[in-house]
């Protein structure tokens, strides 16, 4: 972020543009209803847009056209959508700032982390899947000396997405990037807490995709995220969000039997074996930094690290070390390049994590760290907390639930085998990290960890072509490689008899 300097936001799209529309068939159009409700912003507390609170119509609407416009996409060569991919690519990266805001002052990360990580993984995403497409083989196989049998992949049609608030942007290009790719039209609901990037995005491209292709329905979930989830006219629902979401979702799917991609919650450990202390070299600092993790995009990661299994025999000098680097990490305005953890994403999220505070606490957990809310001068009406760090077991409710906040609970484990025992005691299974000097050690337990992604000597990064989802109750298929293009097509058998 050399030479990035503090932004200043007056006459900035943001300044200006108060109220927004959904984006259907290439046009701005009001919801049915006439209804819009407040979105506040969790930098400060402000009311910065308003947003329309669609309803059933709305997505009808928004579903109707993408059908309208389906077979001329689904029939678009795969290097003319590629093109199209990359040249919306090219628009993410020219407006990396912009969006970059939007996202700050819509969710309250940082804005460095916006600018680095947020956009930059965003417009890559577009890239991969834009290569991948145009890589593709058919397949053909003889039966026998009179038949063939060909392998068609088509595209599913018209797909509903559904997304949280966490990575608003990035968790929008994740489900849009593939489909597009695949030849879907998509119709996606944003979270109503964070949707103004994405209607900026949608209305940077609208001249790159044909209209109709790409929608954008805003609202509640129970309104018109149930109306998304439970037309009979989608070929396909895709959500990411919380677990107890994502078992309606899967509910409404199976009215009209259709398949679904859910990407949910995780209480993913991150375990420290002994080896990491053998010396304090570079692998120690990068552990050490690895312990951070937790309160990255302010904990509300889907994969934070919020479990830490520390061996014991370095507990006491290992905790030593991560409790002085978390005190290193800068708290502050989000809009300031050098903030390390801005504002929790809403009021709502913001209370639970007070209250998981509490429950920590009356349950007997011991606070190492932090445990209340962070007062910020620049912003007092924001939603701030302090990392904090818990110290219990793993039966605790601090351990066992989603907390979605800068909050880690750390233990302890003797071996290897009482550390699969805790890595494993969780209904969870989407992340974990595991720090070791030894590569056999390291591929064993990688092996034996119950989760769809084990970062080994490393966390928090998330390449577009490495597969990302969830095991047991943290999902339903995989998100990101080139095997995501199938989630979003269909196989066609055709037999032909010579
Ligand atoms: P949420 O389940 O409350 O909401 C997610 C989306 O679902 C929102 O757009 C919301 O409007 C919609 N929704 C809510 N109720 C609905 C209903 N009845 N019908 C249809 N749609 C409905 O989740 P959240 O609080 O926005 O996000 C946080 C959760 O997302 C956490 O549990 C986190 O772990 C999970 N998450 C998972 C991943 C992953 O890849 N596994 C990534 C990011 C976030």
């Amino acid at each position: 972020l050399a030479g990035y300097k503090k932004p200043n936001t007056e006459g900035s799209v943001l300044q200006f543009k108060k109220q927004y529309e959904n984006f259907i068939g290439g046009e701005w159009v009001p919801p049915a209803g006439g209804e819009y409700f407040d979105n506040p912003s969790p930098v400060d507390g402000k009311v910065f847009t308003r947003i329309p609170r669609s309803k059933k119509k709305d997505i009808e609407l928004a579903v109707k056209k993408a059908h309208a416009v389906k077979e001329r996409w689904g029939n678009t060569p795969a290097a003319k959508r590629s093109r199209m991919l990359l040249k919306i690519a090219d628009v993410l990266d020219k407006n990396r700032e912009l969006l970059a805001l939007s996202e700050t002052w819509d969710n309250g990360k940082p804005i460095r982390e916006s600018l680095a990580a947020d956009l930059p993984l965003a417009s890559d995403h577009f890239r991969y899947f834009a290569g991948v497409i145009r890589a593709e083989e058919g397949g053909m196989s003889e039966i026998d000396a009179k038949t063939l049998a060909m392998h068609v992949k088509e595209p599913i049609g018209v797909v509903g997405q559904i997304i949280p608030w966490n990575f608003p942007l990035l968790m929008a290009v994740w489900k849009m990037a593939p489909a597009l790719a695949a030849g879907n039209c998509v119709v996606l609901k944003p979270a109503e807490q964070t949707p103004v990037t994405v209607l900026l995005f949608a209305e940077l491209i609208a001249d790159i995709l044909p209209p109709g292709v790409l929608n954008i329905v805003n609202g509640f979930g129970p309104e018109a995220g149930q109306a998304l989830a439970t037309c009979p006219d989608i070929g396909k629902i895709a959500f990411t969000g919380e677990t107890t979401t994502g078992r309606l979702i899967m509910q409404f799917a199976s009215e009209n039997i259709k398949p679904v991609t859910l990407e949910l919650g995780g209480k993913s450990p991150n375990i420290f074996t002994e080896s990491v202390m053998a010396k304090k070299d570079s692998f120690f600092d990068k552990a050490v930094e690895g312990f951070t993790m937790f309160a990255l995009n302010q904990g509300e990661v889907c994969t934070c690290p919020s479990r830490a299994l520390i061996q014991e025999s370095i507990y006491d000098e290992f905790m030593e070390k991560a409790i002085e680097r978390v005190r290193n990490i800068k708290l502050g305005d989000p809009l300031d390049p050098t903030t390390m953890m801005g504002a929790q994403a809403s009021e709502d999220q913001f209370q639970k994590i007070l209250s998981y505070f509490d429950i920590g606490k009356k349950e007997g957990a011991k606070v190492l760290y932090g445990g209340d809310v962070f007062k910020n001068e620049h912003h007092p009406g924001g939603f701030y907390v302090q990392p904090t760090i818990f110290e219990g077991n793993n039966k605790m409710r601090i351990f066992q639930e989603e907390i979605f906040g800068p909050v880690v609970s750390v233990t302890t484990f003797k071996d290897e085998e009482e550390l699969l025992e805790i890595a494993n005691d969780s209904l969870y299974g989407l992340g974990a990290g595991l720090w070791t000097r030894d590569t056999h050690q390291a591929y064993q337990i990688a092996r034996k960890i119950e989760a769809g992604r084990v970062w080994v000597n490393c966390y928090h990064n998330y390449p577009a072509h490495a597969a990302f989802g969830g095991y047991k109750q943290s999902g339903i298929g995989r998100e990101n490689h080139k095997m995501m293009l199938d989630h979003y097509r269909q196989t066609k058998n055709i037999l032909v008899s010579y």
